[in-house]
């Protein structure tokens, strides 16, 4: 979970939620990364926090 600097430029929602995706196994050598985000406004689905964000700055 973040709420650094993120902005939704769709619905303008500054939480999102981190997707998390593993290789399956539990205890040693299991792992686990962010596959991709979604933000909880408007659901929609980005892989970088910040680009996803800067695109609102850009519109400006
Ligand atoms: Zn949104």
């Amino acid at each position: 979970m973040g709420q650094n600097k993120f902005k939704c430029p769709i619905c303008g929602s500054k939480e999102y939620e981190e997707k998390i995706e593993s290789n399956g196994i539990l205890g040693p050598g299991g792992s686990s990364w962010v596959k991709y985000y979604t933000c909880y406004g408007c659901s929609v689905m980005f892989k970088d926090v910040n680009k996803f964000t800067k695109k609102i700055e850009k519109q400006k």
